[in-house]
């Protein structure tokens, strides 16, 4: 049996931010955070909503020594028309936590459970989910492997949090074309690694080529695989897309790619309106020779923060690729237009993606 959530509020609620245009992205949160507690033995226990704040942890948790972590990420949007908040897809997020949680050898938590927390705990944050246009709020789910020992084995306690951030419009002036370097050096997962799990390793192991890149003018790096630096993988937090006579092609996950949602939705999407997709490996090489024949018209990326990231430019060594004339292709746009609708209930749901809260 889980445990009933307990609920303590805040004395001292913070002011909510009163100029929305501003919110960015994880920089402010909200008054209250889930979380319950995991022990060898005794399983899931002392689940609470309580207010944030800091959490007490010996240094010798293994989570700060091995990186034993994980995450997701998903918001919960205010209804366009007025008629509450809710959720996109959540018990997708809470599968992929169990995913990931089976591959860094941490206990799972039952999906249903999981989304009950997030939405016990929106209900409580209520206020704190903005009213702006392209604005949200989003959740963050994280588990870390807590305790007091420096053995390199899987801990045996292990504590589950849910924090809130309200998040400002990923695109403020439209939508803005990013450029992107194919990294032919570094590599963020090889086959049988940890790639297809949200957790801290990879973002760790990806920031350097994302500061060298940044350094160089571009915004994300394109990571190819760690094998033959070759075949197409995802951009930072983002699936890749790319359009090629009119198909939608993207690379299977296997076990390097994480399995993104928005991915998911928009392949669906794409296939409903008609279109082909195709999910198969893409080699580096196939992305130039349509681009040389023309036949290469967009690409984008697509994840929770921006839903889709339209790309402008590629460079891979000393070439470039430049698209769509630095604007938003159609595709991307039709795509965007769907789900941010389907997300904001201002268009029909019919796949049943959306949970009131
Ligand atoms: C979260 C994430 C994605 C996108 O997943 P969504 O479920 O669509 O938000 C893609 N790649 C990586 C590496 C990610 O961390």
């Amino acid at each position: 049996m889980l445990p009933e959530i307990k609920i303590i509020k805040t004395e001292n609620p913070k002011a909510k931010p009163t100029d929305e245009s501003t919110l960015g992205f994880g920089k402010t949160f909200s008054d209250h955070m889930f979380m319950i507690e995991y022990d060898e033995g005794q399983g899931w226990h002392d689940a609470r909503i309580v207010p944030y704040g800091p959490i007490p942890l010996y240094p010798a948790a293994p989570v700060l020594h091995y990186a034993q972590e994980i995450f997701e990420g998903l918001k919960a949007y205010r209804r366009t028309d007025g008629n509450g908040i809710q959720l996109f897809r959540p018990e997708e997020n809470a599968k992929r936590m169990n995913n990931s949680a089976e591959r860094m050898c941490m206990p799972t938590l039952d999906v249903d459970y999981q989304v009950a927390a997030m939405k016990a705990l929106v209900k409580v944050e209520e206020e704190w989910v903005p009213h702006r246009p392209g604005t949200s709020l989003y959740l963050r789910p994280t588990m870390i492997a807590t305790g007091n020992e420096l053995g390199v084995h899987p801990s045996k306690h292990y504590l589950y949090y849910i924090i809130c951030a309200p998040s400002g419009a990923y695109y403020k002036n439209g939508m803005a074309p990013v450029r992107i370097r194919i990294e032919d050096r570094y590599v963020r997962a090889v086959r049988g690694g940890i790639g297809a799990c949200k957790t801290g390793g990879n973002y760790a192991a990806s920031l350097k080529a994302g500061a060298e890149a940044a350094k160089d003018g571009f915004d994300q790096v394109l990571w190819l695989d760690g094998r033959e630096n070759r075949y197409v993988q995802e951009v930072g937090a983002m699936n890749m897309m790319f359009v090629i006579d009119g198909k939608l092609m993207t690379a299977p996950i296997e076990d390097c790619i994480l399995p993104g949602i928005t991915r998911k939705s928009i392949m669906q999407l794409a296939a409903d309106k008609g279109m082909i997709v195709e999910e198969r490996p893409i080699d580096i090489a196939e992305i130039f020779e349509a681009y040389e024949k023309g036949t290469l018209t967009e690409a984008f990326g697509t994840g929770t923060a921006a839903v889709i990231s339209p790309v402008g430019e590629m460079c891979y060594k000393d070439r470039s690729m430049k698209l769509s004339g630095g604007k938003i292709g159609p595709v991307a746009q039709a795509m965007y237009d769907t789900l941010v609708g389907i997300q904001t209930g201002a268009v029909e749901d019919p796949y049943n993606w959306t949970t009131p809260v």
